[in-house]
């Protein structure tokens, strides 16, 4: 399927000058397969040697070209000395220098008497003018072998420079000349190479400029690399739209009830959301949005109306959590709610074995059951549901691009609504969710304390203990939150356990211990306990396990406090301040800080707001980290930087919609242009969905 003039670019590496096997694999621990991905390893610096001073005028540390005369040969008296070769040019002395140096390897190229021009870095050492294992060594008349500029790229042990290079030269005389796929007004407009142009611009820089963020050939391979999967993405949408979905709509009398018996009304983003989804819901094409709410927006409910508006179109509504515990809590949030619109409700997670399970399941196959809480057991073999109208995933940063187009593969033409409690920057938003439509709950329910955030050193934790003690004693509760960064981690479980212990010992039965690797039934009892009251304080390990809605919690003590990502910070401590109560959030550190942790917990400090909170996570961490690279689908760039390309991604992103509109077939010349680029930057799943092939 791949068209043949990109054959070449498809080649195993061992195919290019120099390449044998050995090579081969040290290119692969570079991520170099194909010839391809050769061309695609963007320098990481460029070594000017254009600077011809005379020996006389170098500068120490300065990379130069000189021609000399070579005079004599110094082998090492002794081992563990330098082989020294002197040279010199019309304004003075140079000593070549070699560690190791090979005598007759040096004699053959460089003998004495003759002339040779040598290229490297200067060193002056000890009142000598020196270079040390120079780069180059070539005869007067080939001076044309040494680059004027030379890329630098990413090395690996094993790998020598100059074999690298030699590989990339080869791949370079290897990659076609190919029609434009840029629009011919953009590429105008920004005054862009072509591609191929551009890549030679790369390899062969006459320009230091050449890979700065404004340089137009910079600019133009990112525009590529973003424009391919902005198209993919595009695509993969305008072929969901183009299939049928169910067109749900009802009489709005169950949704009218939820509305009616809930203790608030909606917030205006809670309306304005729900609005959007219901429309989605009614139109002929398979929904598939992504909701985005920071924590204690309210999610819940959106969920519930939205589920109820399917029930009313006689569908069935399934929404999935990432966790047992948050899958039962879901179903605790929304039974009261979908209750009093007559919508039944249960609950299947892998730990509901044998009649019990056998039970949930003809319930879910005869429709006796509308909406159905639950993990990943939801989607496996032998759950058959009656009519699945709706799917609501719960926690998006574990359901990847490659996720989304299983399901919709899969046949199933349920509506689909993501719902993630992370804010996302919106460039990472568009590079990732790129074929979804997005919802904005920005707004939080009324009547809510902002919540007094402190930053304490560890040893002020008698303090802090003794607040709790008087929360206790207020019958309040509060969370204390142990890091546990790996499941495995010992040490931290046992001082998890030592916390509790030490909180028991002072307060007796009022405080829980739970954490990830308790079996989910134990858990689950410790929640309800925290939730009926009877435990006050609950120690918890891993965030998840925290993850619920208890609104009389009104105290979130989180110990070690550094070793926390932002977002994580920010996701615990908007399990308080769910209620009129004042509440508070203290955030214990072990000095010193590092200067990272520092710029943490100072924003936390000074503010709530979800999405400036995201921005400066990312900032800090760069922003593959925000949701865990490797969960995201967000792939690996080779030219592009979403931190600074937000711009080229908007551009591409308009530019994608306007071409899957126009053309969704990629049959025009352009189009064929654009498929061209789409296996360039191994988008080839969408190329798949395109009807001719
Ligand atoms: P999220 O899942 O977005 O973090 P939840 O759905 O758990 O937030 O809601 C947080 C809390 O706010 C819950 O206790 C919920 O009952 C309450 N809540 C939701 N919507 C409203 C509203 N419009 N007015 C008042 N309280 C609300
Ligand atoms: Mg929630």
């Amino acid at each position: 399927m791949r068209p043949q003039i990109l054959f070449p670019l498809f080649a195993d590496t061992c195919t290019l000058p120099g390449v044998g096997p050995k090579v081969a694999q040290n290119l692969e621990k570079l991520d170099a397969r194909h010839v391809l991905d050769l061309l695609f390893m963007m320098p990481v610096s460029l070594t000017d040697r254009r600077s011809r001073p005379g020996v006389a005028n170098a500068i120490d540390g300065q990379i130069a070209s000189f021609e000399v005369e070579i005079e004599k040969h110094a082998p090492p008296p002794r081992r563990g000395l330098p082989y020294r070769v002197r040279t010199h040019d019309e304004t003075g002395f140079l000593t070549l220098t070699w560690f190791h140096g090979r005598p007759d390897y040096l004699m053959r190229q460089l003998p004495p008497g003759e002339r040779r021009i040598v290229s490297g870095k200067v060193e002056h050492f000890s009142g000598e003018i020196q270079m040390l294992h120079p780069d180059y060594i070539v005869l007067p008349q080939n001076a044309d072998e040494i680059p004027p500029i030379e890329p630098v790229y990413p090395m690996t042990q094993g790998l020598a420079a100059k074999t690298l290079r030699k590989a990339i030269a080869g791949a370079l005389e290897r990659a076609p000349e190919l029609e434009e796929w840029v629009d011919p007004g953009l590429l105008a407009a920004q005054q862009w190479p072509s591609w191929h142009k551009a890549l030679i611009a790369i390899h062969q820089p006459t320009d230091l400029d050449v890979l700065d963020e404004q340089s137009p050939v910079r600019r133009r391979l990112a525009y590529d690399e973003l424009l391919s999967r902005q198209l993919a993405l595009a695509l993969v949408r305008a072929h969901r739209r183009a299939k049928r979905g169910l067109a749900l709509t009802g009489d709005g009398r169950k949704v009218q009830a939820i509305l009616d018996n809930a203790p608030f009304t909606p917030t205006g983003a809670q309306s304005r959301v729900f609005a959007e989804i219901e429309a989605d819901m009614a139109k002929p094409e398979r929904m598939m949005r992504l909701l985005q709410g920071d924590v204690g927006s309210g999610k819940t409910f959106v969920a519930a109306l939205a589920a109820a508006r399917a029930v009313e179109a006689g569908g069935q509504c399934a929404l999935m959590a990432p966790t047992e515990i948050l899958a039962r809590q879901h179903a605790q949030s929304l039974a009261p709610l979908l209750k009093c619109a007559g919508i039944t409700l249960d609950v299947l997670t892998g730990r509901d074995k044998g009649q019990e399970r056998a039970r949930i399941l003809s319930d879910l196959q005869s429709g006796k059951t509308n909406v159905i809480c639950g993990t990943h057991a939801l989607f496996q073999e032998g759950v058959e549901f009656n009519n699945l109208a709706l799917v609501i995933i719960d926690e998006q940063h574990r359901f990847g691009v490659s996720d989304r187009l299983r399901l919709t593969r899969k046949g199933a033409r349920p509506d689909l609504l993501v719902m993630t409690a992370t804010p996302i920057p919106r460039t990472l938003a568009l590079a990732v969710y790129g074929d979804m439509d997005l919802s904005m709950l920005d707004e939080k329910p009324p009547g809510r304390q902002p919540i007094a955030t402190r930053v304490l050193p560890l040893d002020r934790l008698e303090d802090v203990i003794s607040r709790l003690g008087k929360l206790i004693e207020d019958g309040g509760r509060g969370y204390w939150v142990c890091p546990l960064v790996e499941e495995s981690d010992k040490v931290d479980l046992a001082a998890a356990e030592a916390r509790f212990e030490d909180l028991k010992s002072r307060f007796g039965d009022h405080i829980g211990l739970i954490h990830g690797r308790m079996p989910a039934r134990e858990k689950e009892r410790l929640s309800l306990a925290f939730k009926s009251g009877e435990i006050q304080i609950l120690v918890a390990t891993t965030v998840v396990e925290v993850g619920m809605d208890v609104p009389e919690a009104s105290v979130m003590v989180i110990e070690q406090a550094e070793r926390f990502g932002l977002a994580q910070l920010h996701q615990l401590r908007g399990r308080v301040g769910r209620s009129a109560r004042p509440s508070s959030c203290l955030l214990l550190y072990k000095p010193p800080l590092g200067e990272t942790a520092k710029t943490r917990l100072k924003t936390l400090r000074e503010t709530d707001d979800g999405f400036l909170i995201a921005e400066t996570d990312w900032k800090l961490r760069g922003m593959g980290d925000l949701l865990g690279m490797r969960q995201s689908g967000l792939p690996k760039n080779h030219f592009a930087r979403l931190e600074t390309d937000a711009e080229l991604l908007d551009l591409a992103n308009t530019q994608a919609r306007l071409i899957a509109q126009n053309d969704p077939d990629l049959a025009g010349k352009r189009g064929i242009a654009l498929r061209q680029l789409l296996y360039l930057f191994a988008q080839d799943q969408a190329v798949r969905l395109l009807s001719s092939g």
